[in-house]
């Protein structure tokens, strides 16, 4: 893409406005691989401003390796409860524990040891290594593609695998061997911050004068829109039992499909994580909610009381668009069943749950 004057250039301009303008971020404090770890997993799919609070938090309970290693996964879930996609939550920890195992305990330094912990991909192994050993491995994710395409004015579909790997060697060749660590996170930025998916600030952007797509006028169309997947619609109902107290009831996340009697299509909408009591409906809500609440729940004792419906929760996990009708049904006695935990409904905080289930507490306290 560019040589020579030019890539000197296009590195001092990137560099210089990064050193100037670059964000006052917590993991930006040190270059401890461990914190850069868990900050590169947050925002894979979470926005910076909604990931610092969480970061701040996961690291005051987990400050290193071993404290991640040791405790238990129940405590991490609850430590990420509202950040969504929990499998990441998940292989943070059994990465940590084979870090512990083969490692030591400290984060390793090589590439292919680093690409071997779970939940790590050449994209967070090339910005962990980048960043905090200086090692010249560039990154690239859906940000630098859209970043690097416009400059080169590549049209097309980006994600093939020929087209990622041409991307990946452009990545390759732009990084500043000198400063590694401070070139992704300038190309990351610039993708974060300027160069935007849908209104890029190409008048404010500091390589403007090396953009192929901004001379052509391409800046609109580059790169190609992705086709959404087409998304499913759902539809559950959920049982809030409450006893006097103000007690709910929590099931515990589903193991097997078999043991909570929970559809399987269910479990991963509710992140595998504590929930209500909820079934799949299809027409008639309250009768099917009523038969699994008394067949499942109540051990086939027949109910007079009244299923309260709350306000509806719309909720979307991946490809999925779920409308969740929350029943409230008051109680004398909450009912024993195994696999389930007591808890009040106006506080779930001890306990790791989705941001569905969030919602749904939320409807029933009115
Ligand atoms: Fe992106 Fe515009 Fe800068 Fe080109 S000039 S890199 S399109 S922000």
């Amino acid at each position: 893409m560019f040589t020579g004057h030019a890539l000197h250039s296009f590195r001092k301009q990137l560099l210089g406005w990064f050193s100037q303008f670059k964000r006052d971020l917590p993991w930006r404090l040190d270059k401890d691989p461990y914190r850069i770890w868990i900050s590169e997993i947050m925002l894979q799919q979470t926005r910076v401003v909604a990931a610092i609070p969480f970061y701040e938090r996961f690291l005051t309970h987990f400050p290193g390796v071993a404290t991640l290693a040791t405790a238990p996964e129940q405590e991490v879930l609850r430590l990420w409860s509202g950040l969504g996609y929990y499998s990441r939550a998940r292989n943070l920890q059994k990465a940590a524990r084979q870090i512990v195992a083969q490692h030591q305990g400290v984060f390793p330094n090589r590439h292919e040891q680093v690409l071997a912990l779970p939940g790590i991909g050449p994209y967070t192994a090339a910005a962990i290594l980048s960043i905090a050993h200086g090692q010249t491995y560039a990154v690239l994710d859906g940000n630098v593609a859209r970043v690097i395409s416009r400059l080169g004015a590549i049209s097309g579909n980006l994600r093939t695998n020929q087209r990622w790997q041409q991307l990946q060697q452009l990545a390759d060749n732009l990084l500043d061997p000198r400063a590694p660590g401070d070139w992704n996170q300038a190309m990351m930025e610039l993708g974060a911050t300027v160069c935007t998916p849908r209104s890029p600030q190409c008048l404010l952007c500091p390589v403007n004068k090396s953009c192929e797509a901004r001379k052509l006028g391409l800046v609109r169309s580059i790169p190609e829109k992705r086709n959404k997947r087409a998304t499913l619609g759902i539809t559950l109902a959920a049982l809030v039992l409450v006893d006097k107290k103000g007690t709910t009831l929590l099931l515990a996340p589903p193991i097997s499909p078999s043991r909570s009697k929970m559809h399987s299509q269910i479990a991963p909408l509710l992140s595998r994580l504590w929930h209500f009591p909820t079934i799949e409906v299809s027409q008639d809500a309250v009768k099917e909610a009523k038969a699994y609440l008394e067949a499942n729940l109540l051990h086939g004792t027949k109910i007079r009381e009244t299923l309260v419906p709350l306000k509806r929760v719309r909720h979307s996990v991946t490809h999925h668009d779920i409308t969740l009708l929350p029943f409230r049904l008051e109680l004398a006695a909450l009912p024993n069943i195994p696999h389930s935990k007591k808890f009040p409904l106006t506080d779930l905080s001890s306990v790791p749950i989705s941001n569905l289930t969030r919602k749904v507490a939320r409807s029933a306290q009115g």
